[in-house]
């Protein structure tokens, strides 16, 4: 038994995950946790008072049907028209699972084959390397670079091989912040058709875009209909991180595929939080516009506190994070060691984005703060940080 790794060797090296090691250190240590991902302020109470509502009334106590409850399922169709003018069949074309997390790991077990290639941005989120490592594929990495993390298009291209079986996209970007614009998504669109690839993305922060930038689902483009697997979820939409209800949507193929593989891996989840999120996702435009009016008013408030301390900050155009670079600030450290120092140093955690590279200097003095907190909160750790850092 001992001749071999007891841990999957496809699985080295993965160790665990860089929010499960610094959420961990902000509760030794008692620092503002401004590394993993989720809100400090639950999401709205009506949407709470439906999760109770259905516990009390006995809906998803006990397994809700396999590709989700048919209120969600129509609820996350409609989601699609009246955002994106995309019209999905809820019984079809619509499958709910264990957050994005678990629509990510099911896309890929159905989708690949050992020694396929995907193509990934990178910093990439950690569970991609993860899950095409569990399928067996092969990462290819195309590196977003720093200031403005854009995509380069005709490396892109360049990195389609005949063993390249799909592009994994993430949009808004986790940790740039990039958000791709329609012209980027129509040329990767363009060769996705040109090389019949499939494209599987992941918008979990479809909501969250600021300055008046747009999200635009890579599926709306021309020739994208049948070969992409659309991937969201209601956690930072609606700041319910713990409640794991995500979603698919995509063409009855593919979402066909992706069913088969979810139905091993948990079966169903989330029962009676399905039925609240179905209720969240009809909330008014003004609860949509309001949340990402809010997150943007912390992004301005936390990377102002960063530069402040002496941080490069990244401005970013969507999601829950900011990305800096720590290279005038402490010269000669790598994102790890600082991040790994930092709790100690002024009470204050944060994510190394090194960690989501195989590029081994792109990321090296890169460091991802989160600002979906409560302004005070943002305030009392960029205090912290200038105090350390900026005398
Ligand atoms: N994709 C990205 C880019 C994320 O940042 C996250 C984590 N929030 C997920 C997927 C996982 O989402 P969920 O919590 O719904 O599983
Ligand atoms: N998506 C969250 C982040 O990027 C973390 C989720 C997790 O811990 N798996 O911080």
């Amino acid at each position: 038994m001992r001749d071999r790794p007891l841990l999957n060797r496809r699985l080295d090296g993965l160790g665990t995950t860089i929010f499960a090691e610094m959420s961990a250190l902000a509760l030794s240590t008692g620092a503002i946790n401004l590394g993993q991902g989720f809100p400090d302020t639950d999401g709205p109470e009506s949407v709470r008072e439906a999760a109770v509502r259905a516990l009390r009334d006995g809906r998803g106590n006990q397994y809700p049907p396999g590709p989700g409850v048919p209120e969600l399922r129509r609820a996350i169709a409609d989601h699609q028209r009246r955002f994106y003018g995309l019209d999905f069949d809820p019984d079809t074309e619509v499958l709910v699972t264990a957050g994005a997390t678990e629509a990510i790991a099911a896309a890929m077990l159905a989708l690949l084959e050992p020694g396929d290639e995907v193509i990934a941005f990178e910093p990439f989120y950690d569970s991609y390397a993860a899950c095409i490592a569990m399928a067996g594929a092969v990462r290819v990495p195309l590196t977003l670079r720093a200031p403005d993390f854009r995509p380069d298009l005709a490396a892109l291209r360049a990195a389609v091989t005949p063993r390249t079986r799909l592009l994994l996209l993430n949009s808004p970007h986790n940790p740039t912040g990039m958000v791709l614009t329609r012209d980027e998504l129509a040329a990767i669109a363009e060769l996705a058709v040109e090389r019949d690839l499939i494209v599987v993305t992941d918008e979990v922060y479809e909501h969250l875009v600021f300055d008046g930038g747009e999200h635009i689902p890579l599926i709306s483009l021309p020739g994208m209909r049948d070969r992409t697997v659309s991937i969201s979820s209601a956690g930072k939409t609606f700041s319910f991180t713990g409640w794991k209800v995500g979603w698919v949507t995509g063409p009855r193929e593919l979402v066909a595929a992706v069913r088969t593989t979810k139905q091993f891996l948990t079966y169903v989840a989330s029962g009676p939080f399905q039925y609240a999120v179905a209720e969240a996702l009809a909330l008014p435009d003004t609860y949509y516009a309001d949340f990402a009016a809010d997150l943007r008013a912390k992004r301005d408030l936390l990377a102002a506190g960063l530069r402040d301390a002496g941080f490069r900050t990244y401005e970013p155009q969507g999601t829950y994070f900011i990305t800096t670079d720590i290279t005038e600030l402490a010269p000669g450290t790598d994102a790890l060691t600082f991040c790994r120092a930092l709790p100690e140093r002024c009470g204050v955690v944060a994510v190394p984005n090194s960690v989501f590279y195989d590029h081994s200097t792109a990321g090296r003095t890169q460091v991802r703060f989160a600002f979906c907190k409560r302004p005070e909160v943002l305030t009392d750790a960029a205090d912290r940080l200038r105090k350390a850092f900026n005398g």
